[in-house]
């Protein structure tokens, strides 16, 4: 187990200079579940990698346990890492595959046998030791995958780059609670690189968002899910995704969504928005689907809309609509039947709403104050 500083870390890809990590700033606890979560080409794997000593730091400096590692091999680091192929050797047995690094460690075979025994058990893999991968389901493989890189008692950190991409959906979620339940075991310090976030979500204790090489928030998943600090978090965190409404808050505190329609702004903050001098310019209103709840009162702050398509999921609809030619989503419980083209109220909860610059995309206000 082990505690991780990252400062200011940077990454220039060559030829050409490319800059792709651009000062990565984390401090990670000892026995933290870390994920970096983010769209393809962001740098997860970059940053990841640099942890490693896979890649070379360009400038800053990586601390494992206050020890600057800039320049300790890789091998020395005491990490494993664990890869979205698996990487097994396909000539060996899970057995074999497992204590690998164990006999190039020269550790003695009795020693091997009794390592690998409670990490076969804690995997379920007990039937299979004596299997070829190939004779394995995709999940199983991934196991042994896990399996070898924490039968290495000298594992301070354990990484691990997108390990589930190559499930399907069902094992995915499966795997994710057997990872959950394995570092609540284990207790090794976790960093996990992931583009999804319901698996950024449901695992981690913080999750790093990163978008084009910089880290666009750090938090626990209830804080970037309940204040994301700019458009970008506010947009990649939840399913469906927050609606964005553009207008301009008057200063009796109504934001104008348009002549004739308009919502009330909280008086906290709209007091706020004022102070901020945000009155009369362009703001972006963000609300989450399951804050523009079906309502059958006309309560302040509900609008008469028309269903455009209503999706039902089983136990809940994604209400589609449009406002201003704009389609935007209420996610609501389906006790009711909803059909395309019907009227309906949508009370919007402005205790939940987050107003953003859409010139530098940052949240006006802290929404914490509330
Ligand atoms: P992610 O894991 O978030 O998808 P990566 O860290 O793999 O992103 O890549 C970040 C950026 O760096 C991408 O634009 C990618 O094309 C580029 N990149 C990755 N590896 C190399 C490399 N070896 N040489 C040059 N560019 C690279
Ligand atoms: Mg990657």
């Amino acid at each position: 187990m082990a505690s991780l500083s990252l400062r200011n870390i940077q990454k220039y890809y060559q030829p050409g200079n490319v800059h792709v990590v651009k000062g990565f700033n984390l401090e990670i606890q000892d026995g933290e579940f870390i994920v970096f979560v983010g769209p393809s080409g962001c740098g997860k794997s970059t940053t990841l990698r640099m942890i490693a000593g896979l890649e070379d730091i360009s400038s800053g400096e990586l601390y494992i346990d206050d020890e600057l590692v800039n320049d300790v091999d890789s091998g020395k680091r005491h990490i494993s890492m664990v890869f979205q192929s698996y990487a097994l050797y396909p000539h060996m047995s899970v057995y074999d595959n497992m204590s690998f690094a164990l006999k190039i460690q020269k550790v003695p075979k009795a020693e091997i046998e009794k390592r690998i025994a409670p990490v076969a058990e804690l995997l379920g893999l007990t039937p299979f030791l004596k299997r070829k991968p190939k004779a394995l389901s995709g999940g199983q493989r991934q196991r042994v995958a896990l399996g070898r890189a924490i039968v290495r008692d000298d594992t301070k950190v354990l990484l691990m780059d997108e390990p589930l991409s190559n499930l399907d959906a069902k094992l995915r979620v499966q795997m994710r609670s057997e990872i959950i339940k394995l570092h609540q075991r284990i207790q090794t310090t976790i960093i996990y690189v992931t583009h999804d976030q319901i698996e950024a979500m449901t695992m981690a204790d913080r999750i790093v968002i990163m978008y084009q090489g910089i880290t666009q928030q750090v938090g626990t998943p209830k804080q970037v899910y309940d204040y994301p600090e700019n458009l970008f978090v506010a947009s990649f965190i939840g399913t469906p995704g927050m609606n964005f409404i553009d207008g301009t808050i008057d200063s009796e505190g109504f934001f104008h969504i348009d002549k004739n329609i308009s919502l009330k702004l909280e008086d906290k903050q709209f007091e706020l928005i004022k102070q901020r001098g945000y009155i009369d310019q362009e703001v972006t209103l963000g609300i989450r689907p399951e804050d523009v709840i079906l309502t059958n009162e006309k309560k302040p702050n509900t609008l008469a809309v028309e269903v455009d398509i209503a999706e039902l999921l089983g136990a809940e609809y994604n209400i589609i609509f449009n406002l201003k030619e704009k389609a935007l989503i209420s996610k609501c419980k389906a006790s009711i039947d909803l059909k395309a083209h019907q009227k309906i109220l949508l009370n919007f909860d402005m205790k939940k709403a987050h107003i953003f610059d859409p010139k530098t995309t940052t949240r006006i206000y802290q929404k914490e104050i509330n």
